[in-house]
Parts: structure tokens; sequence; C-alpha cells
């Protein structure tokens, strides 16, 4: 069948492929260990779901207003005023099914043909396709682990055409852990208020964050900035909630009423009993996240420790997230039985078929020389993956 040029202009998600795959090899009962997950591994707080299982007792099961229940966009405004000093209103906070439908719902409104979008590498997989479905231009500015992976003021500027409309900015990254430091922060929003460009500022991490330095948001540094910027949250990662689908953005009035606009024609409401979870996630106790935050940092001091003491592989380490993303560019031109190790989707390969680890390979996030591994599953797994990886690399050093 002759399909749409949009559709054939972009791939499926690679991360959910490589899941895929691995899957498949167990259901042929083999046993693999993934490093895959792009969730974290607990299961959603009790008083979560309780709030959920009330609402749907209460007869909460019908459309709700496009854009959210008036309860949640009061507690996510209250949260960002919280959390982040930023002070919104309900005109000014759209919620939607998920943060990913969040920016696929933002580039529809803001992208128009052949508009640049600047998106610093690595990079979440989902961004060049969500900015090509509404039709704009990825324009990708490498970082280096060297720069802490982290966009500098002046490569933002260089990469600033006529044509460039808005830059994405994820911070803590999914897939380094990277997160910015006031000082740069501060020099983006200068530029970025310099040359008029819009900051779509990706902020589902920020609650896993292992560092003493609390999160700071671009979009709170100062009013000119707030403009320009849309903030862009999910209930996901935080409080483990990725099968509710609940995201959020918030920004200029205009523009989140456009997007309203995309949603009642798309999917209208999120779902009407999520949504009063999603209510006792912001507004209820936040124990649980600071738990499952502190069994992260736990496992990330481990991988990293192991990573870092295999021949040939460097580790950074990262501040946030639950993914760690070593570089393993020293292996290639390796062989092993007659394949050589040439890139990163090589190496995620021969870890699967002679490690069974299933891992993501670099190139998904616009890196090569790099694996993504995330740790958002059990220590005795994290620790049983790390010994197959070991075991896997060796026989490529002997
Ligand atoms: C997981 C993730 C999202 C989207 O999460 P939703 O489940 O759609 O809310 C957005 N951005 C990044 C960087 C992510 O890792």
């Amino acid at each position: 069948m002759k399909l749409s040029k949009r559709v054939s202009s972009i791939k499926p998600s690679p991360t959910l492929e490589i899941t895929e795959r691995a899957a498949a090899m167990k259901a042929e009962g083999i046993d693999i260990i993934g490093f895959g997950a792009g969730e974290p591994d607990f299961d959603t707080p009790e008083h979560i779901k309780k709030a959920a299982i009330d609402a749907l007792k209460k007869g909460y099961t019908k459309y709700t207003s496009v854009s959210g229940i008036n309860a949640l966009k009061d507690a996510i405004i209250a949260k960002l005023q919280r959390d982040n000093r930023l002070a919104y209103n309900r005109e000014e906070v759209i919620v939607s099914c998920g943060a990913k439908h969040t920016l696929y719902n933002l580039a529809q409104a803001m992208f128009e043909d052949g508009m640049e979008v600047i998106i610093p590498a690595p990079y979440w997989v989902s961004y060049p396709d969500i900015v090509l479905l509404a039709g704009g231009t990825p324009v990708f500015v490498d970082t280096t682990e060297e720069e802490g992976f982290l966009l500098t003021a002046e490569k933002f500027e260089r990469a600033i055409t006529k044509g460039t409309r808005a830059l994405i900015l994820n911070y803590p990254s999914n897939p380094t852990g990277a997160t910015y430091d006031l000082d740069t922060l501060e020099e983006i929003a200068k530029v970025a208020v310099k040359h008029n460009i819009f900051v779509i500022s990706d902020e589902i991490y920020e609650k896993i964050l292992y560092t003493d330095i609390h999160h700071v948001s671009i979009a709170s540094l100062n009013e000119k900035i707030k403009e320009l910027t849309v903030v862009v949250n999910g209930l996901s990662k935080a409080y483990s909630m990725t099968g509710w689908r609940l995201g959020y953005a918030a920004g200029q009035k205009d523009l989140i009423s456009a997007m309203n606009n995309i949603q009642s024609q798309s999917t209208s409401n999120p779902t009407s009993f999520a949504q009063y979870g999603g209510v006792d996630a912001l507004n209820g106790s936040q124990d649980e996240v600071i738990k499952m935050r502190e069994e992260f940092k736990k496992r990330r001091d481990y991988i990293v420790r192991r990573l870092k003491m295999m021949r040939r592989v460097s580790c950074f380490n990262p501040a946030g997230a639950f993914y760690v993303f070593p570089k393993i560019s020293f292996y290639y031109g390796k062989s092993f039985k007659g394949h050589t190790i040439k890139n990163s989707l090589d190496m995620s390969d021969y870890l699967l078929r002679e490690g069974r680890v299933s891992v993501v390979p670099g190139a998904a996030f616009g890196a090569d020389d790099y694996l993504r591994l995330s740790y958002a599953t059990s220590m005795k797994n994290i620790e049983g993956g790390l010994n197959r990886i070991e075991e896997a690399l060796e026989k490529l050093n002997a």
C-alpha cells in the first residue's frame, strides 16, 4: 500500500524494537537479562492507585474537559510553583496522554514545514520523529562526553539560522543522565532570548536526580525566557506511572489553546480516572518518590563502578534519570567467530547473542560510540547482567 510521505519519513522507536527482539528470544526459552527498559521497575504507589479506584467507584468514567480536569491542572500549577518557582494559570496548562503526546501536540501546534528545531545529541529517540511528523527539520548539535554531554551556548548560537524555531532541552537527560548547571542554563537562555528561539524543556526526570543541587527549570530564570519556554513534564517516571498516560505542558496561553484544539480533534481528554490518580500523585505524600530515587542511586553507583572497571569501557557518571551511557567504541574493529563489531548496533547484537543481555545501541540516540543501559531493574539482574557483559567483552579481548 502506498503510505503517506509523512509516515514514510519516520521509523518505529528503536528502543521498542530491541525490547521486542529480546522478548522473542525469551519466549523461545532463552534467559535474557534486559537493560532496555525505559520505565521504572517499581509498582505505582498504593495511595495513587487508591485515588483512581475511588474515582472509578464514584463514577468518574465519562469525558472530561479536553485539557484535563481542573483538580489536576490546579495540582500541576501548585507543583510548578512549589518545585520550580513558576507561576501559571489554568489557561496556560494542558494535560495530555503522556508527555510524548504532549510533545507531539506541541510540535503540531508550533512547527511549520521546513522550520528548524535544534536537538542536542545524544537525544531522546522520539524527538527527531516528532519534529519530522510536524514537517519540521531536526538540526542535531553533537555534545561530547568531555563537555559532560551538555549543549554550550556557543554551539547553540552557531546552529541558529533564520529558519530556527526552537531548541529541545532534556535534563536530566535520557540517555546520558547529564543535567544542566545554573551557569550553562543562564547562558543558553541568553542566546534563546537574543534570537527569539522557543525552548521546549523536557523535565520528566527532574525527580530522579542524585546531586545535592535542586533541579532548576530554564523557564524560572527570568520573565523573558519564561515566555519563550514550554515546560514539558509528566507522571510516568517520577511516580512509576508509565501505563497511566499522563503528561502535561505549561506555557503561553495561545500555544496551549492551539494544543487544546489539536487534542480535541484527536484523543480528547486523558483517561478520566487516571487523572484523579494524578491529582493524588502530585498533591499526596512524596515519600515513595524519594525511596525510588534512593534505590536508583544505589544501582547507579554500583553499575558505574562496575563498568569503569571493565577493559576498554569508559563510563560517564550520570547525575540523574535511570540510564548509564558507557562508551564501547574502543572495541570497534574487534571480531568474534568471524563477525567484526563495527558500530553500536553490532555491539548490541553481539551482547544479545553472546552475552544474553539486551542493551540499546547508542546510534538510536545519535551517538554511535555508546550503549544505553537502563538500571530500572533489580540489583540481582544488574549484577548478573554486568557479569555477562564483562565475560562477553573479554572474549573480544582474547
Ligand atoms: C519517558 C520519556 C518521555 C515520555 O514519557 P510519557 O510516558 O509519554 O509521559 C518524554 N521524554 C523523555 C526524555 C522520556 O524519557
